[in-house]
Order: C-alpha cells, then structure tokens, then sequence
C-alpha cells in the first residue's frame, strides 16, 4: 500500500471536525489527513497539535490545505457551519449553513467528483438532501451522518438500564437527526430475543412509561450537553470515524446513516436515516427495519418534517 492510499478531507475544523480528525488518528484509518477552514489559523492550530500526536499513532501525514486538496480524496468531511445555541433546534440553522454548504459544493466540485461527500453540518438530513441534488455529485456517494449519534445514544441508555455492554444491543434510530428521531423498540434484540422478552423476564422491570422516557433521553441527549458545555463533539467523532472506517476498509457494516431515500421506504422526498451496509462505494444497501405501525407513523411524520423544511428552502 503506498503513503497516498487513503486520502480523508475534513472541511471545517471546529470543535466537530478536530474530533474527526482525532478519532480518525488514534484508528489509524487514512494515510493523508487534511484539514480545511475559511479560518486558516484555526485549522494550522488544530494540525499542529494533532501533528505532535504523531508518534504515537500509525503512520499519517496531516496538514491544512484549501479545496484543491479535495483531489483525489476518497472521502471529504463537512463540519463547516454554525453549531446550535443552547434551545436552538438543528433545523433553525437551515439558513445559515445551507448557504455555506452551497459555497463548499462549488468550490470542490472543480477538483473531485467521485469521493464520498460524508455531511455532518446540522441540520444534517436537509443538508444531505441539497448535497445529492447538487448536479456534479451523483447521490449514491452523499451521505449523512444522520442518526448513527442517536443510535449511539440509544444504544448507550438501554446499557444502563439492561446492565450489558452496549455492544451487545442491538437497536436503531431512525428518521431525522433530531427532534423527530424516532427509537425503534419493538425489534430492539438482545442475545437475538426481542427487548419486551428481557423486559417480561426482569426481576427489577422498569416503569410503564420508560419508552417514553427512554425516547426522551435520546431526543434531549444534544440539548443537554450543550447546555453544559457549548457543544457536542466527542461522541460524533468516534461516529464519523467508524463510518470512515466502514468505507474506507470495505467493512459492509450496519450503520444508520442519511441518504437521499427512493427505494424499499418510498420515494419520501428527503434524506433521510435508515439502518445502510456501509462499504467503499458508500451506501452499498440499504436495509428493512421491522417497525410496528406507531413507530411505521413516527418514521413518516419525520420525513414529512423534513420534506417541509427542504421544500421551504428550495
Ligand atoms: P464550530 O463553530 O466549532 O466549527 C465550525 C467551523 O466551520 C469553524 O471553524 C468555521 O471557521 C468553519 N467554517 C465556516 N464556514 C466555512 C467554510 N465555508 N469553509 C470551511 N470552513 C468553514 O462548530 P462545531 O461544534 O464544530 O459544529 C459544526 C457543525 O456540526 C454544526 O452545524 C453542528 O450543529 C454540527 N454537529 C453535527 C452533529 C451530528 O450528529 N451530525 C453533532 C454535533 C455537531
């Protein structure tokens, strides 16, 4: 393999895209890391301080650029754009960021055009749903982060509460990254049976409402950080770097990411996040989740959500 094999572009080199950055370092995922931002000095502070990680991580070269570098990335990361103010929701940064997404689209699609377009940017879904209906990207290769975070999240607090690893759970989010998530519980599996049969066995069972609360925790989980610490960006890094890693080592894993949706779901009009095999080409599939008919109602209403915000912008 040579030193140039895997070249990953982060574009936005905030708080998000220096986690990126980090997670992406310590996994040893690429071989050529570059950090774009319209603040310069922002990006050259970041890269120096990652660079005297590097010693103790494999082999990288990482350093700052402008969208030029975007040739021959394999994957480039968006991060760039205002972040949410505490009771801010995703989707009131819509104006905002989708002006600053449109300058990013044309000032790389000059240089790369079959790179994976990996949108972290909030409001993600719509993002997302700008990104592939851009004219110089083909849709397949843009994808959203999405709900992999909440996924994170919900898989984290049915951890708590079951007392096992939250490796050994499996469960989705589903739908928009945000308020209108919506936690899949009726096919959530544990050591391959349903939760509601570890639930029915438990000597200590949780309260009747605890998937309300549950549903509640995943959807505050942002806003609840924020309001401590400004923003959120540990827990999205290590996301990020598993979606990369996913594409970049051809791994087929099963990750709830955003995309532009037309197949078994419908056509719903927007991205969106459904459970995707995630390999080198990007989403190499996309897959059924078993869902009852609420949560079947929930998924629509939050792509009806979605659709509105993309229909007000466009
Ligand atoms: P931040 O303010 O720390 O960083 C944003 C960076 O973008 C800044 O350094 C800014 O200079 C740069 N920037 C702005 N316009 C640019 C452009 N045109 N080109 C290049 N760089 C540009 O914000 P943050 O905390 O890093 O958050 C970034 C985004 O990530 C926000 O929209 C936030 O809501 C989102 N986010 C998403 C998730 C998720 O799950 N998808 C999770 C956390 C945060």
């Amino acid at each position: 393999m040579s030193i140039h094999d895997n070249k990953v572009v982060i574009i936005g080199s905030g708080f998000v895209g220096a986690s990126i950055a980090y997670a992406t370092l310590i996994r040893g995922l690429c071989t050529e890391l570059v950090m774009v931002d319209t603040n310069r000095e922002k990006a050259v502070g970041e890269v120096m301080d990652l660079s005297h990680g590097l010693p103790f991580v494999p082999p990288v070269e990482i350093r700052t650029g402008g969208y030029e570098e975007c040739a021959g990335a394999e994957v480039i990361v968006i991060t760039a754009g205002a972040n949410q103010e505490p009771a801010q929701s995703r989707l009131d940064l819509v104006q905002k960021n989708s002006k600053i997404l449109h300058s990013i689209l044309e000032g790389i699609e000059q240089y790369e055009k079959d790179a994976i377009l990996l949108i972290v940017t909030n409001p993600v879904d719509v993002l997302t749903t700008l990104a592939s209906q851009h004219s110089e990207l083909r849709p397949e290769r843009v994808i959203g982060s999405g709900t992999i975070l909440d996924t994170a999240r919900f898989r984290y607090i049915l951890s708590q509460r079951c007392g096992i690893s939250a490796n050994s759970i499996h469960a989705y989010v589903i739908g928009e990254h945000g308020d209108s998530g919506v936690p899949i519980f009726s096919s959530a599996s544990i050591a391959g049976s349903p939760l509601s049969l570890l639930c029915a066995n438990s000597t200590s069972p949780c309260n009747q409402n605890w998937q309300e609360e549950v549903t509640a925790q995943v959807r505050r989980a942002a806003y609840e950080i924020i309001n401590r610490k400004g923003a959120t960006y540990y827990g999205i890094g290590l996301s990020c770097a598993y979606i990369i890693q996913s594409i970049l080592r051809d791994e087929h894993k099963v990750l709830t990411v955003s995309s532009y949706l037309n197949d078994q779901y419908g056509s719903l009009g927007t991205a969106i996040s459904v459970p995707c095999v995630l390999g080198k080409g990007g989403i190499n599939r996309r897959l059924q989740v078993s869902m009852n008919p609420i949560e079947k109602e929930m998924f629509i209403q939050s792509a009806e959500k979605l659709k509105e915000a993309v229909n007000i912008l466009n």
